[in-house]
């Protein structure tokens, strides 16, 4: 029998546990949040209501719709015990000391319900001394389940179970985190610190530790153990500064006081006096006055500084010379190699953590692959270890680490010759400690795009797009350019994909596995061709763009949009005109062309007025849903979840929402299916829209806003183009359009922007720095 998960408890209501909590509700189940009472507090859930109080303010929002706060339920825990009593799953979030815990484990022990399962957001204590002393029922309930800060964007959750767990337990939980909660699970051995801190802080402890002993500026390290390695572009330093400094020294202690003495995390353990003084003054990080890095804002100017490792004093921050390492873009190696100094530093620390990963083979960690997962999504690097050694060829590593005198694990020994990841008959296996390889298995029911590509190539494809069959009768269009951005040759494969589709599949889905869905039209090409005055081939664009997003809408079959992160401009233009949508929760989806002074060009603008027109949605007459279309394309309403795309009409409120990033494609399909049968493409809509009157009061409130210094010039010549299209344009209330009189209006004031000057600043502003002009 799954035990079900229904309410949940969180304990703590510090950092994670407020941020567990938010996302146990935005999973849409009840949960309570208790903390202590401080001292002589009138309120005594005083830390836990402030708790949720904060979460619905902290940007990145911890909580998908601020709606969700109303699912946590504050608490303490001296008078709200009786809480606990009917939770399935009681996650302990209170501070790392071992006493604090053991008690408090033992306080719940007398309320929670018979099967309930009590677990620990514990960073490094392993979990045989969490249950020491507590009884058998306890450990068999127990289980560690580390989550990462922040617990909503970070998809990794370290899983330690110990002999006693019962097996229920563990596929409760990791059933419920992996599909409700959408974190990747990843199972520890019961050892310090798991995989992701046992590595990571090893890793930052040693970049920091070499850094000072040679002499590299906090600049240089930030480049190169970056970038080059498929690391965020935090680096090092840039990432102690974001967790926070003051952490170090808890987490190195704790590391230290756990691991065996012939851990090599003790070698490096060395004191951090600059540290320490920086955490003394309150250089934290970026929650404190700043840390390595700080913006100084004296004499208000802002100068970007950055900590001088050798003095501790801060200085103007400097642009480290690595032109050297560009070598590295076409043969990873020459990072270690280009440069002595720069090559020695990379080597040094990189060497130090790819041995030491491979030491944990067997020990944190049974297999290798879960490693690499554990510092992909734990980290955000876009290549575990493994596949880093895979990058650089195992031996090319062997040779490296035998010169530099770093021990080679057996593991590698093994891979000797080979590789820790090869693909069979369509397969990925990965490299055990034996020698042999094993699959590399992915949880029950998920499908990936990225191994259908190791199965089959594609149906059709260009330089744009690409048509896979996904099995069970669907198809997938995937987005190939750079940024997932629309051209001609997206619409020129979608015309095909569409006939493929209609003969020989059910259904189509439109998804791909980038970290954005799409970033709208390709600016780059609409800049040239802006620039060479080739009008008519903005004009194909466009009006090629219209029937073909009709086409897809009309075809024979369904289409299910499944978008995760960016979907903007062009790309939500796409889903809105899908049967229906399957989001990751993590979409953030918006018309944002005004941005780069345009309008929605592809049916955008029609699609919004459709859908806020819709019966029910708001007060009758034309000008409500003309107001709201308005409001969210003028100011570029980005949605921050799925959730919140409901909200804004992106998307409809039975379009369906996935939170495990991993589940998207395989739940697309099944929503794709089950709108096979007596599947209808939908009916044309008609419009009524206010014409002159109603764009008057557009531009009345756009003016109010111009006035209060908070829209451009520009923005009134852009909104007035929007207000063109949205109004109806020479239209009455009476008067029926059709959808092509709207799609009409759209391609005339589309194509009169294309021709003013300031879009053309606006798009080439946008191309050259990635942000908006507010010309
Ligand atoms: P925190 O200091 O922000 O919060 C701890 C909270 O526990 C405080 O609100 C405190 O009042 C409360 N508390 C203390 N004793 C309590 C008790 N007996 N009963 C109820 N509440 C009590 O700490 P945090 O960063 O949220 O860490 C909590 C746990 O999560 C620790 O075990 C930590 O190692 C682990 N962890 C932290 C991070 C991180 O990045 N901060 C990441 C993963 C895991």
């Amino acid at each position: 029998m799954i035990r079900e998960i229904n309410k949940v408890a969180v304990i703590g209501a510090g950092v994670m546990g407020a941020g567990i909590a938010a996302q146990i509700a935005n999973s849409g189940v009840q949960v309570v949040l208790l903390d202590i009472v401080p001292e002589g507090a009138a309120d005594r859930s005083i830390i836990a209501r402030k708790a949720i109080e904060k979460l619905i303010k902290t940007d990145p929002a911890p909580l998908m719709s601020k709606r969700n706060a109303k699912l946590i339920t504050p608490g303490n825990i001296e008078d709200d015990l009786g809480l606990l009593a009917d939770c399935d799953w009681i996650i302990e979030a209170v501070i790392e000391r071992l006493d604090i815990k053991q008690t408090l484990y033992a306080k719940l022990q007398a309320v929670r319900k018979a099967g309930s399962i009590v677990s620990s957001n514990t960073s490094t204590i392993p979990l045989a001394k969490l249950v020491e002393g507590q009884p058998e029922q306890f450990a068999q309930d127990f289980l560690i389940t580390h989550f990462f800060n922040p617990p909503r964007y970070m998809r990794l959750m370290e899983v330690v179970a110990s002999p006693q767990t019962s097996a229920e337990t563990v596929t409760a939980i990791e059933q419920f985190s992996d599909v409700r909660l959408g974190k990747s699970v990843v199972r520890c051995n019961d050892r310090p610190g798991f995989i992701g801190n046992r590595l990571g802080v090893y890793w930052l402890q040693v970049a920091v530790v070499k850094a000072i002993e040679h002499g590299i500026t906090i600049e240089e390290a930030d480049a190169i153990i970056s970038k080059p390695l498929g690391i965020p572009k935090t680096g090092v330093f840039g990432l102690l500064d974001l967790v926070g400094l003051d952490l170090m020294p808890h987490i190195n202690a704790s590391m230290a006081a756990n691991l065996p003495p012939d851990d090599p995390f003790l070698a490096v353990n060395k004191p951090l006096p600059l540290v320490d003084k920086m955490i003394a003054e309150g250089y934290t990080g970026r929650k404190g006055k700043g840390g390595f890095y700080r913006l100084n804002r004296t004499g208000g100017a802002k100068v970007k500084e950055g900590i001088d490792l050798a003095t501790g004093e801060y200085r103007k921050s400097q642009k480290p010379d690595v032109s050297a390492l560009a070598a590295a873009r076409k043969d990873l190696t020459k990072l270690f190699t280009v440069d002595a100094r720069l090559g020695r530093y990379a080597l040094d620390v990189m060497g130090a953590t790819l041995s030491y990963a491979a030491r944990l083979v067997g020990d944190a960690a049974d297999s290798a692959d879960k490693i690499d997962e554990a510092m992909r999504l734990g980290y955000n690097w876009k290549y575990g270890p493994f596949e880093l050694i895979d990058k650089l060829g195992a031996d090319w590593v062997i040779a490296a680490f035998q010169q530099a005198g770093l021990p080679v694990a057996p593991i590698l020994e093994q891979a000797r010759k080979r590789s820790f990841y090869r693909v069979e008959n369509g397969e990925r296996h990965v490299l055990g400690l034996d020698g042999n390889y094993t699959d590399v298995v992915r949880p029950e029911g998920v499908v990936m795009l990225a191994d259908v590509k190791l199965r089959s190539a594609p149906i059709i494809k260009n330089g744009s797009a690409a048509l896979w069959d996904v099995g069970d009768g669907v198809a997938c269009f995937e987005f190939t350019s750079k940024m997932n951005s629309i051209d001609n040759g997206t619409f020129e494969l979608l015309g095909k994909s569409l006939a493929i589709v209609a003969k020989q599949f059910k259904a189509l889905v439109l998804y791909n596995e980038a970290s954005h869905f799409s970033a709208g039209a390709n600016l780059g090409m609409a800049s040239f061709a802006m620039n060479i005055a080739a009008w008519p081939l903005i004009e194909e664009l466009v009006e090629g763009g219209q029937k073909m997003m009709k086409a897809m809408r009309d075809a024979p079959f369904p289409v299910v949009g499944a978008p995760s992160g960016m979907a903007l401009g062009g790309g939500c233009e796409f889903l809105l005109h899908c049967d229906a949508v399957q989001a990751h929760a993590e979409t953030y989806m918006g018309l944002v062309e005004v941005g780069v002074g345009l309008i929605p060009g592809w049916g955008g603008c029609k699609e919004m007025l459709a859908r806020w027109s819709e019966p029910g949605k708001l007060p009758n007459g034309p000008m409500p849903a003309v107001g709201k279309a308005f409001e969210l394309i003028s100011t570029a309403t980005v949605s921050k979840s799925a959730n919140e795309a409901k909200d804004y009409g992106y998307m409809r409120q039975n379009d369906g929402i996935t939170m495990n990033r991993y589940r998207l494609l395989a739940d697309a399909k099944k929503k794709a299916l089950s709108l096979v049968e007596g599947y209808q493409p939908r009916t044309t809509p008609t419009y009524r829209l206010p014409g002159p009157t109603g764009k008057t009061a557009m531009m009345m409130a756009v003016d109010g806003f111009h006035k209060l210094g908070k829209a451009t010039d520009y923005d009134l010549v852009v909104a007035n183009a929007l207000a063109n299209v949205l109004s109806g344009g020479d239209t009455d209330f009476i008067e029926e359009m059709s959808e092509d009189d709207v799609l009409a209006l759209e391609r005339k004031n589309f194509y009169k922007l294309v021709r003013e000057k300031g879009t053309a600043a606006r798009i080439a502003h946008m191309l050259e720095t990635g942000k908006p002009l507010r010309n």
